[in-house]
């Protein structure tokens, strides 16, 4: 049977980044599940859809075609065949990304294409419903947590690293409110699955966190 890795936790937790080096070292798929939330934001943001208007969203899912293509363990995600993996990190996008996130339809689409990817091979996803809606009988879940304020610096020396123009202040508040749509939402909203193991990486390196993750998953 192909093993499936969950990770899940709040906002610019160091989830994609735990995630990537697991599927680098167990020679796993990494699959980046808020990328697929982001590129159909952004589908919607370009087309100047009326975000409000979720009859008009919902009917317009089936336009929407996403694929992944998987260079080195970085994940590289297609709307409708551009790549638009840079863009669907700038700031429009994590503005609106929860709403959207937020509608049933929207997240069933998105679940179903996730289950997919998890069918016949041994995947790292990571997102926030991964270890409780998508697949709730995952291997090995992961529940990630840290300091919001650390987790503020280090998306903003991230998008800083990108040439992107934006205060620290900007991305606290813009964390803080997707954590709390995340978390308030209707359906499957953010929370740790009951066999979840917390990993709060405040204190803690990149290495000593793959460290951790593996002992779990190879114990
Ligand atoms: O993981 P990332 O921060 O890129 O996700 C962006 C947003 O997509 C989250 O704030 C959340 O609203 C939504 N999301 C979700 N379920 C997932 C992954 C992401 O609702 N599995």
């Amino acid at each position: 049977n192909n093993i499936v890795v969950a990770i899940d936790g709040y906002s610019s937790c160091g989830k994609s980044t735990l995630a990537k080096a697991l599927a680098k070292k167990l020679h796993f798929i990494y699959v980046d599940s808020g990328a697929m939330y982001r590129a159909v934001t952004l589908y919607f943001l370009r087309n100047q859809t009326d975000l409000s208007n979720h009859d008009l969203i919902i009917d317009a899912l089936e336009h929407i075609d996403l694929n992944f293509h998987s260079r080195d363990y970085q994940s590289h995600i297609l709307l409708n065949g551009e790549e638009v993996s840079d863009e669907i990190r700038q700031m429009p996008v994590s503005e609106s990304v929860s709403l959207i996130a937020s509608i049933k339809e929207v997240r069933k689409a998105m679940v179903r294409k996730q289950q997919k990817m998890g069918k016949s091979k041994n995947i790292v996803m990571d997102g926030r419903d991964i270890g409780t809606t998508v697949f709730p009988h995952a291997q090995v879940k992961f529940f990630m947590t840290a300091d919001p304020k650390i987790r503020a610096e280090r998306r903003y020396q991230e998008l800083l690293a990108k040439g992107e123009r934006i205060s620290l202040e900007e991305i606290f508040d813009n964390l803080a409110h997707r954590d709390f749509l995340d978390t308030t939402r209707e359906e499957s909203p953010l929370t740790r699955a009951a066999d979840a193991i917390i990993l709060d990486n405040t204190n803690l390196t990149e290495q000593e966190q793959l460290d951790f993750a593996i002992e779990k998953i190879r114990p």
